[in-house]
């Protein structure tokens, strides 16, 4: 078991290597950890998690507006059951808050008993139509002229950050060679392959490739072309805690043609997010935020929740979906390679995650990847960073045996030194800022550091040394 951020990689060919460790990468690795093998985890960035899985809008689906029959609709429905049960063990922070789908124009409340229909055909069957006097009962601060909303119950919130870190630290604590900082910048197919990365060359027997946006680009160094990634850019505002008791549920729109539109909904640590955008980009790394885009936000969100335009900003962000042009997920295998592509995992990877983990690993054994002698991995037990359950600083029995949970340096989301502390000590340890931020909340508050920054570097370069 090791995590590894410079120097040469070790020796030997690893039996399975997977490149990427974003929320999908990182399944793969986990479900591979239940296998007797030598696997490897490779990640150009110096943590997981910090490509297109640390910006997405965190809602655990239910699929039921998937296209129906296609490998993303089963994989959706398959991973909202898996990830679910996974979360509640881990203690990954999931608030079921359901989502109402809200209809502004005749056009948009036609088109509610379709997406109910849609719903069933898609295995879900708790979708159903509620009049205007319901939508507005349960959410009042919409702003005039809701005709309706398909209410979808089984819809949730998840912490985005710590399902992907619960992943890579099952992994690593089974085994898994968690190798950062190495890009994988060629392929010399054979067996082994022969991978040339930014760290020098690493063999493996069988390959996977969960590189997400670069998906495409690692698929044509083995000599495949069906695919090419377009980003679609999404940015959102995320909106102060004192905002939080504005909204009750996930407030969708009617999804158009360029998918699920701009919505509004809680996040787990207590602030209320509007976006996304979905602008299709040339860039790969255009993750900023324009005046265009966050005025387009803001129209929006004026008329789903007017109130919510009076309150601070905390933070504007972007992600980078990969979209293909195909309204289906481009899982490929290729056994005579020996060699699986996991490419155009758009708006749902994050919910998906577990169950495009168990299709890979199957896919790999038809090229021939031994999958005999699965065990259970050690449960992992994450430090929670959801609002709706107990935090250490008003937890007294912690505090009592740890005065370290009492100590807070992240006023602006109560941090703690005894956190801070942990997650630089986990099994793997930020990066990082970001990072500390993505394990703590530290430094993602109203004041985005202006307080705690120095304080939170300074415990981070101690802890690093
Ligand atoms: C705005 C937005 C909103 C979204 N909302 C939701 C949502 O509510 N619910 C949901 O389920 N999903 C949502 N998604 C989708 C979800 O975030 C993605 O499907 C998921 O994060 C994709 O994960 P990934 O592991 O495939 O990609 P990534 O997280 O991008 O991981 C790929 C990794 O590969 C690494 N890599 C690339 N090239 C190389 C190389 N050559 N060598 C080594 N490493 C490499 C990258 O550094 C990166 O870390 C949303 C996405 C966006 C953008």
């Amino acid at each position: 078991m090791s995590v590894t951020t410079g120097g040469a990689l070790p020796g030997g060919a690893y039996d399975v290597t997977v490149i990427g460790a974003g929320v999908v990468g990182s399944a793969i690795a986990r479900e591979l950890a239940r296998l007797p093998l030598r696997t490897a985890l490779v990640e150009a960035c110096d943590d997981v998690g910090d490509g297109t899985s640390k910006a997405n809008t965190a809602v655990l689906h239910t699929g039921f507006d998937a296209v129906p029959g296609t490998l993303e609709s089963r994989l959706v429905r398959e991973g909202q059951r898996r990830l679910a049960a996974y979360a509640a063990d881990a203690g990954i922070p999931v608030e079921p808050l359901g989502a109402l789908l809200v209809a502004w124009d005749e056009e948009q409340l036609g088109a509610l008993a379709g997406l109910a229909e849609k719903a069933v055909r898609n295995g879900y069957r708790s979708a159903r139509i509620i009049p205007a006097e319901e939508v507005r009962a349960r959410e009042p601060e919409l702003g005039p002229g809701v005709l309706g909303a398909l209410d979808v119950p089984g819809e949730s919130i998840i912490c985005p950050w710590t399902t992907t870190l619960a992943y890579a630290t099952q992994a690593v604590r089974a085994g898994t060679d968690l190798h950062l900082n190495c890009r994988v910048r060629s392929v010399t197919p054979g067996d082994p392959h022969l991978l040339g990365t930014s760290r020098g060359p690493l063999r493996t027997r069988h390959l996977v490739n969960a590189a997400g946006l670069y998906a495409d680009e690692i698929d044509r160094l083995l000599g495949h072309g069906d695919f090419t990634v377009t980003p679609r850019r999404g940015q959102l505002i995320v909106f102060d805690e004192l905002a939080r008791g504005l909204v009750r549920h996930i407030l969708l729109p009617v999804p158009g043609a360029l998918g699920k539109g701009v919505l509004v909904t809680p996040t787990v640590y207590g602030n209320v997010m509007l976006g996304p955008t979905a602008e299709d980009l040339d860039d790969k790394t255009a993750t900023g935020s324009t005046a265009e885009g966050l005025a387009l936000l803001r129209e929006k969100g004026r008329r789903i929740l007017p109130a919510l335009l009076e309150e601070e900003v905390t933070a504007v962000y972007a992600g980078l979906r990969a979209a293909t042009g195909s309204e289906d997920y481009a899982i490929r295998a290729h056994p005579v390679q020996r060699y699986v592509s996991v490419g155009g995992i758009r708006s749902t990877g994050l919910t998906a995650s577990m169950a495009i983990a168990a299709h890979v690993v199957a896919l790999l054994a038809d090229g021939g990847l031994p999958v005999t002698g699965a065990r259970e991995l050690e449960p992992v037990r994450m430090p929670n960073l959801g609002e709706a359950f107990p935090r250490p600083y008003r937890d007294a029995r912690m505090i009592a045996a740890d005065p370290e949970y009492g100590r807070i340096v992240c006023h602006c989301e109560r941090v703690t030194r005894g956190e801070i502390r942990d997650a630089l000590a986990g099994t793997v340890p930020p990066g990082s800022l970001d990072g500390l931020r993505r394990r703590t909340r530290a430094r993602g508050g109203r004041c985005q550091g202006f307080h705690c920054g120095a304080a939170v570097r300074a415990l981070f370069e101690e802890g690093r040394r």
